[in-house]
């Protein structure tokens, strides 16, 4: 019985009381990135399990162990999405939206879905607010992107939220410092974890990610890879931090960062929240990505873009005590007395509704004072007490709930709303 009464495990209701911010968060964000030039896209929540595979990497903990895979009654395999660059990457090719104006710039606000162990701010089905940016290889676009990530961050007054920023260079400069840390790691082979000796042979720089603290404190002393860039991919990285300089936009520099999926190239960063116990909480992340619109068939293009995920944004703005707009309550309850008052009660809502009042009625034929109490308990600004006498002079009193006098009003939706205005 459970079962019918218990949502499933890493996946959360989000209730009426909390909808509100929910709905604060998600437009501010929408919004904020609509001044940069980003339109919201709106994609399929599963895709083919390939298009994952070839794009977020099949070395990468998402694709080994996170994916919700199925095959459905077709005999496809397809798998719920884990992320959004993907599927987005799929659809701009696939409407050749890549053939219009560049760069392409998209928004987008979906659910996630990773089968992960549930903890603190870690879910099954999650949310992800997120922009790509395609066709730009400038500088200038990592930065804009950053502005925005920092833009996002602040008008939800998180400012304690650091960005902290690292290039992972290219192909080339790569090369030299996968083998610098085969070298390093080689010597910790008897201390890293399973998956680490693992990873250590196919894809060395996820040890830099690895989340066991043994693991983390070897990572600690790993050869920055900073060091390793090539002349192109250094020129990169100082133009994008000049940029942020010129902007006032503070950030910070940490080689650690190479990022869980495996498209990145260049600039990578996330969104670090440090908690008053000293937890490390990532808000998001994002980076640029070479290679996956190549990876997918498309023309050489390249992207940059970020993902935030939403649980841990509103919980991080919780515990700061960022401020929340008030939610609009009810403007007027409309109290009857008896049959004929009950049709009119309606009637006069239906209209003020109309007029962009908040305005209820009683639907559950209750007696007067029942009514009284359920309009305290929505906390009500206004109540109208209809009786036969009331519809007899065409007039009843406005009473405000939190006390003040009751002011006589002609019985039409008009003269209500004028009031109230
Ligand atoms: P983590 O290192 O915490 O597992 P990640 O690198 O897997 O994060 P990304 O793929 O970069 O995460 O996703 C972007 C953001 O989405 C993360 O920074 C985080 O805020 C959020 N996120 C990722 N996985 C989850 C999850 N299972 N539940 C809730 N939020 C998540
Ligand atoms: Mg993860």
């Amino acid at each position: 019985m459970a079962y019918l009464t218990t949502a499933p495990r890493g996946t959360k209701d989000i209730l009426p009381a909390e909808t509100p911010k929910w709905q604060h968060l998600e437009s501010t964000l929408l919004s904020t990135a609509r001044r940069y030039g980003f339109r919201e896209i709106r994609i399929p929540t599963f895709e083919h399990t390939e298009l994952f595979d070839r794009s977020v990497g099949d070395t990468t903990d998402v694709v080994q162990k996170e994916m919700y895979t199925f095959t459905d009654k077709g005999d496809r395999s397809v798998t719920l999405r884990p992320e959004g660059t993907a599927g987005i990457a799929r659809a701009a090719l696939e409407h050749g939206l890549l053939g219009d104006a560049l760069p392409l710039k998209v928004s987008y606000d979906i659910t996630c879905f990773r089968y992960e162990k549930p903890g603190s701010g870690r879910f099954r089905e999650f949310h992800q607010f997120g922009v790509e940016l395609y066709g730009s290889t400038a500088p200038a676009a990592d930065s804009e992107i950053l502005a925005l990530a920092y833009d996002c961050l602040a008008t939800l007054g998180l400012g304690s939220v650091v960005l902290e920023i690292n290039s992972l260079g290219c192909k080339e400069c790569r090369k030299a410092y996968v083998k610098a840390l085969l070298e390093y790691f080689g010597q910790y082979r008897d201390r890293l974890c399973a998956t680490c000796l693992e990873r250590l042979d196919k894809n060395p720089l996820r040890v830099l990610d690895c989340k066991s603290p043994e693991d983390k404190k070897i990572a600690a002393g790993a050869p920055s890879i900073l060091d390793y860039l090539c002349d192109d991919c250094n020129a990169h990285f100082q133009e994008v931090k000049a940029r942020l300089d010129a902007a006032g936009i503070p950030y910070l520099v940490e080689p650690t960062i190479v990022r869980g999926l495996d498209y990145y190239t260049r600039t990578v960063f996330e969104l670090v929240h440090t908690a008053p116990t000293g937890e490390r909480v990532v808000c998001g992340g994002g980076g640029r990505y070479g290679d996956l619109i190549q990876e997918l068939g498309g023309p050489p293009t390249e992207g940059i873009g970020f993902a935030m995920g939403l649980e841990r944004l509103l919980s991080t703005m919780i515990a700061e005590g960022c401020a929340f707009p008030e939610e609009p309550g009810c403007d007027l309850c409309l109290v009857s007395m008896g049959q004929a008052a009950g049709v009119r009660a309606f009637q006069l809502a239906d209209q003020l509704r109309r007029q962009g009042v908040h305005a209820q009625c009683d639907l559950m034929g209750r007696s007067v004072k029942a009514q009284m109490k359920y309009a305290n308990k929505i906390s009500a600004k206004y109540v109208i007490v209809l009786g036969d006498d009331e519809l007899a002079k065409e007039e009843a009193q406005l009473k405000p709930m939190q006390g003040g006098d009751p002011v006589p009003v002609a019985l039409t939706a008009e003269a209500i709303a004028r009031v109230l205005a």
